[in-house]
Order: structure tokens, then sequence, then C-alpha cells
């Protein structure tokens, strides 16, 4: 089965690539004909001017013209055809053969010309450069200098060797495809197993219920964000959240409304903050917001319109309002990241025996308690 092929993706390059494979062919050439004319000078003095014309310039005039050509096609027209170079490749072994028909064996450039088709891993590729060399192998018998120079038995060899050619070429196809979507196959396994472990670090950040951060994450967050504001003097403030009363709304109305409720706060936090904090879950109906980039009055106001806007919020479920307590505190280079947390907590506690649905904060070392709305 054939599949995507590999060598689609950058054809264009791999053409020119071929090209380049064809220049080699013929400065080959080239070299084979300079010892021929060494040869010749040394026994047959007499033919040096034929065998440079016609064994050397005019076959090289050819073979150069060919290629010059499809290098324009590729550079000015941008033709990559591979059909067209298909056939130029066999032209130019052809052209090497014709003009050298007493060196027996030079047929085998056909199967070269073919075997370079097989970078594109295209069967159909394949198969039309084995059509064009056949052509090419079997119209060598019209040329009589030819004819002359081999036995029936060696032209009907060297198509056999054409087509035995083409028959390993083609499993080599196979082969490399078998390969291709073997790596394909990994690769998109790979990509399952980046989005799978995307996925599951992602789980392991969040809370399920309120696709919150977890109490793990808002550590680490504290952490850095500690050590940031500690080291570079950037504000930080902590909000500590607890739902008033939330034990009575599960005895009351089940653990799945309680759930809902949960549910709703979290989206309502998320929805009030910026973009610069950080919400998390941190227990059961407590929820913790890291403050950045805010005076302690900026973040006051914003904990406390949080405040009224769950307090406003309606519960269907319920068919009441709830409310939440907060202890906000504001970070001070005295402070050590557990009295951090501690004072914050602290202050929560404070807005629950000062009577709930309120936010406690410190302010210049005077304890401030925002009445009830
Ligand atoms: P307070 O106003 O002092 O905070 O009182 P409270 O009832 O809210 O606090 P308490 O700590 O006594 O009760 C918290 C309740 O939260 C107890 C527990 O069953 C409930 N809870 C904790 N996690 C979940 C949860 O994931 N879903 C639901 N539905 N309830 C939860
Ligand atoms: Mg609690
Ligand atoms: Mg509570």
């Amino acid at each position: 089965m054939v599949g995507t092929r590999p060598t689609r993706l950058n054809n264009k390059l791999w053409t020119k690539k071929i090209l380049y494979i064809y220049w080699l062919m013929v400065i080959m050439a080239f070299l084979g004909q300079i010892m021929g004319l060494c040869v010749t000078i040394y026994y047959h003095p007499d033919y040096i001017s034929y065998f440079i014309i016609h064994r050397m310039i005019i076959p090289s005039s050819i073979q150069v013209g060919i290629l010059w050509t499809m290098h324009y096609l590729m550079n000015h027209k941008q033709i990559y055809s591979s059909k067209l170079l298909t056939i130029s490749g066999t032209v130019v072994a052809l052209v090497t053969i014709v003009s050298h028909p007493e060196v027996n064996g030079l047929q085998i450039l056909f199967l070269l010309s073919m075997a370079v088709v097989l970078i594109y891993f295209d069967k159909k590729k394949l198969r039309f450069s084995l059509m064009v060399n056949l052509v090419a192998l079997t119209s060598l018998i019209a040329i009589p200098s030819i004819r002359e120079a081999i036995t029936f038995y060696e032209y009907f060899s060297y198509h056999f060797v054409l087509l035995a050619g083409y028959m390993t070429y083609l499993i080599i196809i196979e082969r490399g495809n078998e390969v291709f979507q073997f790596l394909q196959r990994a690769a998109e396994k790979e990509k399952e197993l980046i989005v799978k472990s995307a996925m599951m670090e992602r789980l392991s950040k969040v809370d399920a219920l309120t696709g919150l951060y977890n109490h793990k994450t808002f550590h680490e967050y504290l952490d850095f964000l500690y050590e940031q504001s500690v080291s570079q003097g950037m504000p930080l403030q902590l909000a500590l959240l607890d739902i008033d009363n939330f034990k009575m709304i599960n005895d009351f109305y089940g653990h799945s409304n309680g759930d809902l409720v949960l549910k709703r706060v979290a989206d309502a936090i998320s929805e009030q903050v910026t973009e610069d904090d950080i919400v998390a879950r941190y227990g059961g109906e407590e929820f913790a917001i890291l403050l950045t980039n805010k005076s302690l009055e900026q973040a006051y106001e914003m904990v406390e319109s949080l405040r009224l806007y769950i307090a406003n919020q309606y519960h269907e479920e319920l068919d009441e309002n709830i409310t939440v307590s907060i202890g906000l505190k504001n970070l001070t280079a005295d402070i050590s990241k557990e009295l951090f947390f501690q004072q914050a907590d602290e202050l929560l506690y404070k807005a629950k025996r000062n009577g709930k649905n309120q936010v406690m904060y410190e302010q210049e070392e005077q304890q401030l308690v925002v009445q009830k709305n």
C-alpha cells in the first residue's frame, strides 16, 4: 500500500539533485572521453580530429545543452517536471552510448538513469522511467554502429537486465514505503503521547470539579510569586475565601447541589479576577487568590466587589443566595511565606468570627472590617 510519499515534501530540491547527478554522469563521460583521446593519440593519430569532434565535442555539447535547458526551466520557469527530467536523463545516457559504440556494456547507463528516479520513491515515476529507458535501449538497434558492435544475445540481455533492475527498484520502493509508514505511525503515536501527557499534566494541575488550580499548583505559584515579590519588591496579596455555612447547604440541599454551588462560586471568582491573578481551589469550599500588580487598596476593592458579586448570585437549586468570607493579606518584606499564608488564614477566621460575609484585611497594623452589605 502506498501512502503519502515522503519525497513529495521537497520534490523541487530533489529534482535539482537529480539534475546534479546527470551533470556528474556527463562529467564522468567526458573524463572517459579524455582517456579515449589519449589512447587515440597514441594508437590512431590520424583519427584524433574525428575523435575530438564526434566523440567529444558533439555528444558533450548535446548533453550540456539538455542539462542547461533543464536548469533554465527549473530556475527561470519554475518547471520541475519529473517526466522531463527522466527523459533528459535517458537522452544523456543515450548520447554517451551512441557516441561510443565500441565501448561494450555502456547500455548499463540506462539502469543508472532509472536508479536516479528512485529518489522520488514513486512507483509511477519508476514505471515511466522504465518505459523511456526501454524505448531508448530498443531504439539502439536502429543505429548501425551499435548493431555491429553488439550481438543479438547481448542486445536482449540488456533488456532483461533493465527489467530485473526495475523489479529490484520496485521492491526497494515498497520497502521504503513500508519504513515510511512505520515512521509515520511512530510519529503519530508520539504526537498522541505528547497530547496525552500534556492533558495529564493539566489534569494534575487543576481541580476536577471547578477547573481551578489545585492545592499543589497553588503552592507552586505561591513559592514562585513570593520569591519574585521579595527579590524584586513587587506587590503581592493573598486572599483566602471560604463559603459561609456550606455544611448546612450540603445538609439541606444535598452534596450534588453543593457541588453546583461550588462550581458557580469558582466561575464567579475566575470571572472577577484579572489576568494577573492566580485562582485555586485550596480545600473543600475554600479558595485562594494570589493577586499581583496591585496595591493593597486595589486588591481590597477587587475582593470586596467579588464578595458582593457572590452575595448577589442567585442559586436556583437552593432558592437563595450564599455568602463568602475573605481574609486578605498584603505581603511585606519582613514576613516569611508560611507567615504570609498563616496571617491570611487568621484574617479569614477573624472575618468568620466577626459574623461572616465580609472581607478582613490589615492596613498599617490596624485591622479594618468591612461592613456587611
Ligand atoms: P463556615 O461558615 O464556618 O465556613 O462553615 P462551613 O459549614 O462552611 O464550614 P465547615 O468546614 O464546617 O464545612 C465545610 C463543608 O464543605 C463540609 C464538607 O462536607 C463540604 N465540602 C467539602 N468539599 C466539598 C465538595 O467537594 N462538595 C461538596 N458538596 N461539599 C464539600
Ligand atoms: Mg472551610
Ligand atoms: Mg465554610
